[in-house]
């Protein structure tokens, strides 16, 4: 049992002032495996000074000393990978074969951010002498949730750097065992001191607070849409620049001329991904109801193939949820679903025969109106929905009748076909007969509607300056 009781500010492992405490509990045993001691306001308002005063020098540092910096966290977070992985395993349940690849990504976010900032105009000079400035922002403030926790810190914290921001972290408070370690990577990194600053902390107090605070320049935020709005409202008082990157519920479309012996498993992937804790889970399946029946069978048969469980097998799919109030979120869809009419074609209620942990039952349902609960709101577990259309143009429609647009995926032997599909589904990626969503970094990370806004790409931290 471990217990993290300092938190890294200013290059330095410091006591916190805030000394509530929360427990670590293994989501796939139960067994409590650590606890960590939340910062509070004051510890927040200490990392954001720390962050102002280091952004004095860091933002006049040179291309080349940054790219150093990014190279030296590479190669820390290399060093420690297999921990940072057996951390994932053992905090957040997530299958093995999944974390190694989240892992990788989160480290090359470093290499990924120098190359785009060796290639990046920070300054551009006119004919007639006038100069475009691209100048950091301030100090930045980035706040995760506990999905991919230090994924989403180095992809948030890579092209701050390669701007010249210092930043504040607000990590999940679920995550700190890998945030933990993460810190000590920063630590080995030697980076200059104040740069990064975490703070562990309940988001409504310390993440509010510095959303709020008058030096914090910009924020962002992956979460749920649900915070992301009271983080925009928070924001838009100081008009504070705001990336956001929030729920989804992404439909998936399997065309008639879709090879349905990879088409239905690859939609089980795609709903399930990430022990279905994923924003850019495909949670809406529409297929073409001349094959409803066949496309039923089949999912029933592939849906029992999906292994779940042995997180440590590399043949695991699933991994159970993070928490208890997670489960008990998942059971209360699967309930309302099952009150207002859906019909069950596998799960259900309950937690999985035989696993101790917090494993949810891989879900689906057919017989699904588009305005019930469970067809709009994003469930962020094993919850899949299956509706029937009948032309390719209602499917689209279909498929954009969400406020969300984070992903969608479209299955079809036509290509021409599916990507006039894809083109016409508004969302920020769109996938066409691929398995699983593949990363990000090469690309804007873009939702549209109300699953976020900006790229968290370098251009986010930086302020345009004309001089003429
Ligand atoms: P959440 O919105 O509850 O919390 C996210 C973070 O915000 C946490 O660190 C939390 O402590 C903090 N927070 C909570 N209230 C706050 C407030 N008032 N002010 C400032 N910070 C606050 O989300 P979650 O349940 O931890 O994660 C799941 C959600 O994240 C899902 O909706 C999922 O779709 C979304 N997500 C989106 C992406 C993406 O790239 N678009 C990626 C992963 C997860």
């Amino acid at each position: 049992m471990v217990h993290i009781d300092k938190v890294y500010i200013n290059g330095e492992f410091v006591k916190p002032h805030g000394t509530k405490t929360l427990t670590l509990i293994n989501p796939d045993t139960l067994e409590a495996i650590g606890k960590v001691t939340l910062c509070d306001k004051k510890d927040a308002a200490y990392a954001i000074k720390c962050a102002k005063e280091a952004f004095k020098t860091f933002s006049k540092t040179s291309i080349q000393e940054r790219g150093e910096i990014l190279q030296r966290l590479y190669d820390a977070m290399s060093r420690r990978e297999e921990e940072l992985n057996a951390a994932v395993l053992t905090e957040y349940g997530s299958p093995i074969s999944a974390t190694r690849g989240r892992t990788r990504f989160a480290k090359n976010s470093f290499l990924t951010a120098r190359e785009q900032m060796n290639r990046f105009e920070f300054e551009s000079v006119l004919k007639d002498g006038s100069k475009i400035l691209k100048a950091p922002l301030g100090v930045a403030a980035a706040i995760a949730p506990w999905n991919a926790n230090y994924t989403h810190i180095c992809q948030k914290l890579a092209p701050a750097i390669a701007a010249g921001c210092t930043v504040v972290f607000k990590p999940s408070e679920y995550s700190a065992i890998e945030t933990q370690i993460l810190c000590e990577c920063f630590k080995d990194a030697n980076i200059p001191k104040g740069l990064i600053n975490i703070v562990n902390g309940i988001g409504e107090e310390v993440g509010s607070y510095i959303v709020k605070h008058k030096d914090i320049a910009l924020i962002n935020f992956t979460g749920s849409t649900k915070v992301g709005r009271e983080i925009s409202k928070n924001a838009a008082k100081m008009i504070k620049r705001t990336i956001l990157e929030l729920g989804g519920k992404s439909p998936n479309i399997i065309l008639d001329d879709a090879d349905l012996t990879t088409a239905v498993p690859n939609a089980l992937k795609i709903a399930f991904s990430n022990s279905a804790q994923a924003c850019h889970a495909g949670s809406r399946l529409y297929v073409p109801e001349s094959k409803f029946e066949l496309i039923c069978e089949m999912l029933a048969k592939a849906v029992k193939e999906i292994k779940i469980g042995n997180i440590y097998d590399e043949e695991c799919y699933m991994g159970p949820l993070i928490n208890q109030t997670q489960f008990d979120r998942v059971q209360s869809y699967i309930a309302s679903g099952i009150n207002d009419g859906a019909k069950l074609l596998a799960g259900g209620l309950g937690k999985i025969d035989g696993l101790k942990g917090y494993y949810a039952k891989p879900t689906i349902f057919t017989d699904v109106k588009p305005n019930m609960k469970i067809a709009r709101e994003e469930i962020f577990g094993p919850v899949l929905c299956v509706f029937t259309y009948k032309s390719e143009q209602e499917a689209v429609n279909l498929a954009n009748d969400t406020i969300y647009g984070l992903a969608g995926y479209v299955s079809g032997a036509d290509l021409k076909r599916a990507k006039r599909v894809a083109e016409q589904i508004f969302a920020g990626w769109v996938y066409i007969n691929k398995g699983v969503y593949e990363g990000k970094g090469v690309i804007p990370h873009v939702g549209a509607k109300q699953s976020g806004i900006g790229t968290n790409g370098i251009d986010d931290y930086l302020q345009f300056r004309f001089i003429s």
